[in-house]
């Protein structure tokens, strides 16, 4: 069965083959770890988990990379404003080294609580200044590149098909651009190395031909893609907001100097949304996971309301929703406990799910054809198994789950209360008859000082 994927370099849905099967590169854009990831960011990364799961499902080896942005985004995407992380350290009182490193630590966290697999790589723009620089080296070699009072700049007039991937129209940008172009010749251009204000030492500073300073942002991505997964990949994700400016500037750098697009599929997750406004770090009002564990709900809650969207809609969050979200997956994991041993999975169970996820990750009708395995007549040890299959793609951790107390079936509850009533009316050959019935049924019972304690039988 193929895996068709919507790329939005082509705006269609094409069939997926790695470049080099069974190996797939797949490249994700990272946080900017000036400030928590926001539980908006971390759609993005449930989107990207659930890709590389569909793709190891249909037996691919998936080199996934994530890079960490701790240097180079300014606060506004044109070049202009300081640097994210200079900022975050001037806020915090401490320096941007110790910010970005306290950040990753949390957003690796948040991978952790989501179940989300751990990348393969995980790169810092930081650990990789001489691999920018030699790129930069070579967009500047190939005359691409030209120097203004504060950095080097792509000159995006001469690429041909700049800005393809977002359909930009360059002609009326230009006109209608009120844009501070300071001395850039093109609204679109973009810095590939900033200098270091002539006043003032910055915290992140390296030395390069064109003089101190440090990379421009979208330079990371483009050298640390090539080096990890070469000049021509499989698949490179971020949200939707890297249509317009970052990925098109990731794929004019590669252009020029390997004479690639980067990546055959380019994928977008779409935001998650507060009301109509997106979710935003910079607005500071945003929603950590963290929030949510400390309001008792299960980060897995979070996903479980993720799956419910397909990653090309915009989702917008609510309380209700995610309350809705957290009781189909408590349902779930009783339903999934309840089934007991796992036999073997039902093949045509799995070929539907399949289809599903196959088709663009619809992740929406993949739940519903969990559901309907769950309610479904199969023996409960192949629904067990079939669920288990199902779960290396959901991520909900179905197989380790536990109840933090024993669920009781309806029917045993009702046996122990009736044998309750009998015992408190001293009626003590019909509780020991109850006893015997809810022994039957595989269940032992235990008078304690609180009252009966109800286990499965071992
Ligand atoms: P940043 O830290 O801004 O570099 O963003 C990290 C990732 O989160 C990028 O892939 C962004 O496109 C994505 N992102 C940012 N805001 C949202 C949002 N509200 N919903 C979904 N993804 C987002
Ligand atoms: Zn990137």
């Amino acid at each position: 069965m193929t895996v068709r994927l919507f790329d939005t370099y082509s705006r269609s849905v094409r069939e997926f083959q790695p470049l080099d099967p069974p190996r797939v590169g797949l490249y994700a854009c990272g946080l900017t770890v000036y400030d928590y990831a926001h539980i908006g960011n971390l759609r993005s990364y449930i989107f990207e988990d659930i890709l590389r799961r569909v793709l190891e499902f249909n037996g691919f080896t998936v080199r996934h990379v994530v890079n960490i942005t701790d240097v180079g985004h300014l606060v506004s995407d044109a070049d202009v404003g300081e640097d994210k992380m200079e900022k975050g350290s001037r806020r915090s009182g401490r320096t941007a080294w110790e910010i970005a490193e306290l950040y990753t630590k949390a957003f690796q966290e948040d991978f952790r609580n989501l179940n989300i697999l751990e990348p393969v790589i995980w790169c810092r723009a930081t650990d990789h200044i001489p691999e920018q620089i030699a790129f930069i080296a070579c967009i500047e070699a190939k005359g691409f590149a030209y120097l203004t009072s504060d950095g080097l700049y792509f000159d995006t007039s001469k690429l041909q098909d700049y800005g393809r991937l977002a359909r930009l129209d360059v002609e009326g940008l230009k006109a209608g651009s009120r844009v501070d172009m300071a001395e850039k010749r093109n609204v679109t251009d973009f810095a590939l190395w900033k200098f270091s204000p002539r006043d003032q030492q910055r915290q992140m500073e390296w030395e390069s031909p064109w003089g101190i300073g440090f990379p421009g942002w979208h330079i990371e991505c483009s050298a640390m893609a090539a080096k990890y997964l070469g000049p021509f990949f499989d698949i490179h994700c971020g949200g939707e907001d890297h249509i317009s400016v970052h990925h098109p500037n990731e794929i004019a750098q590669t252009q020029v100097c390997y004479g690639t697009n980067l990546a055959n599929f380019w994928m977008h997750g779409y935001f998650l949304q507060l009301g109509q406004m997106k979710m935003a770090k910079s607005r500071g009002d945003f929603l950590r996971l963290q929030t949510l564990i400390d309001r008792d709900i299960d980060p897995l809650a979070y996903r479980y309301f993720c799956l419910n969207a397909h990653y090309r809609s915009r989702l917008n969050f609510g309380w209700e929703g995610l309350d809705g979200a957290a009781t189909a997956l408590e349902r779930l994991r009783i339903a999934s406990y309840e089934m007991g041993e796992a036999g073997t999975p039902n093949e045509a169970k799995v070929a539907e799910f399949r289809e599903q996820v196959n088709n663009d990750l619809n992740m929406p009708r993949a739940l519903a054809v969990t559901w309907e395995l769950v309610k479904g007549d199969l023996p409960d040890a192949t629904k067990k198994g079939t669920l288990l299959e199902f779960d290396k793609v959901l991520g909900l951790g179905l197989a380790d789950w536990q109840p933090v107390r024993e669920v009781l079936p309806e029917a045993i509850l009702l046996l122990v209360e009736q044998r309750q009533d009998a015992r408190a009316g001293k009626r003590w050959q019909e509780a020991d008859a109850l006893r015997d019935q809810i022994h039957a049924a595989g269940y032992e019972i235990e008078d304690a000082a609180e009252g009966p304690r109800v286990r499965r039988r071992m």
